[in-house]
């Protein structure tokens, strides 16, 4: 039987181990991770399926991600135990007062449904600086739920987690894993020293605001997104910044700016405050890497880090990637 080590329990690391265990069911799959929900970024986030700024690095692989993760969710999202997923469709607007192309990248407009602009008059009805937008309807992938839902797959399947923090992949050598699958988001930086994953800080807070239905991306960075129990309002990105605590003027900075969108949300309170760390790099690294060891042995890899902010939207589409490349390397040793 193949042995075959996740390392990572973010949304990365357990779509990779739940995706490998779904399409090489010979395979015994552990997780390795020094840190599991809700004490990771994966857990804070709203969980909008959202690609953006990715397609200028690798454009076709970016693209068969960005579809594929759509099919699952929204296959999902519409399955019997959709509600366990915490998968669900939400529709809402972007807007903006100088950016016509804010809206979204043609692929992601061809993909979602409802996709269109908005007419004059609508923009006129938000009120505001607006002179672009539009709508159309998307996923939710709510964290708190889906990672559970994630980690009760891999169990039921038979996988094990094995909490541990490595200080380098080749300390896996002496389990005999026949490959390792590296997920280990901004923990990349250390472990296989690839100074390249940077952290980009993001703050957001959680409201009580259950009669806002709709979510708005509002520029680049204040945004408004409903939940099951609380409407998420952001954010903030902050490149080379490592503070994962609030900062409480940046809470007051963020509510200002969601007001100016929808001003109902003034008498919204204030549930929770986050700030989590986005494994940001360059182009995200998803490719096999074998690594030297003593006596000619080597421990084969595959890479999955650096989604940035993006990790919850493409990480289904990056596991059925991670998962061929395994195979791979499982067919080269004839396993
Ligand atoms: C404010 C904010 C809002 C966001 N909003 C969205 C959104 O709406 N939609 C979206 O798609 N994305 C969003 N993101 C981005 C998303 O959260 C990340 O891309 C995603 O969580 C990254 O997942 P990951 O599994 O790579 O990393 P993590 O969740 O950080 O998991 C890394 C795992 O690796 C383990 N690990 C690391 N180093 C080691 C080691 N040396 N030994 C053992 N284990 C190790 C950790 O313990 C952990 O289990 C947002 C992020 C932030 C901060």
């Amino acid at each position: 039987m193949p042995k075959v080590a996740v390392v990572g329990a973010g949304v990365i690391g357990l779509s990779a181990a739940v995706c490998i265990q779904k399409e090489l069911p010979d395979c015994q799959v552990t997780v390795i991770s020094e840190h599991v929900y809700p004490n990771i970024t994966s857990a804070g986030p709203p969980g909008l399926f959202r690609p953006y700024n990715i397609t200028s690095d690798i454009p076709a692989d970016a693209g068969k991600w960005i579809e594929a993760s759509w099919k699952h969710y929204a296959e999902l999202s519409v399955s019997d135990h959709a509600a366990q997923t915490g998968i669900f469709p939400l529709s809402g607007y972007i807007l903006s007062s100088d950016d016509p192309d804010l809206p979204a990248a043609a692929q992601y407009r061809d993909l979602v449904p409802n996709f269109r602009q908005l007419s004059g008059a609508e923009l006129d009805r938000h009120g505001g600086p607006w002179r672009y937008g539009s709508f159309h309807s998307t996923l939710i992938v709510e964290p708190s739920l889906y990672l559970r839902y994630l980690t009760k797959q891999f169990l039921e399947k038979g996988g094990t987690l094995d909490n541990l923090s490595l200080l380098h992949l080749s300390g896996l050598s002496e389990h005999d894993y026949d490959v390792v699958v590296n997920c280990s988001g901004l923990g990349a930086r250390a472990l296989v020293e690839d100074e390249t994953v940077i952290p980009v800080r993001g703050q957001l807070v959680r409201v009580d605001a259950p009669w806002v239905k709709e979510f708005y991306m509002a520029e680049s960075s204040t945004y408004i997104y409903p939940n099951r129990e609380t409407i998420v309002l952001g954010g903030t990105r902050q490149p080379e910044d490592w503070e994962t605590a609030v900062r409480p003027e940046e809470t007051v900075a963020i509510k200002k700016h969601c007001c100016a969108v929808v001003p109902s949300l003034q008498d919204a309170h204030i549930v929770e405050e986050w700030a989590g760390l986005r494994p940001w790099r360059p182009s995200i690294r998803l490719e096999n890497d074998s690594l030297p060891l003593e006596s000619d042995r080597s421990l084969e890899v595959v890479h999955n880090y650096g989604h940035g902010g993006n990790g919850i939207s493409l990480a289904w589409g990056c596991a059925v990637h991670a998962t061929r490349l395994v195979q791979e390397l499982l067919a080269v040793k004839d396993l």
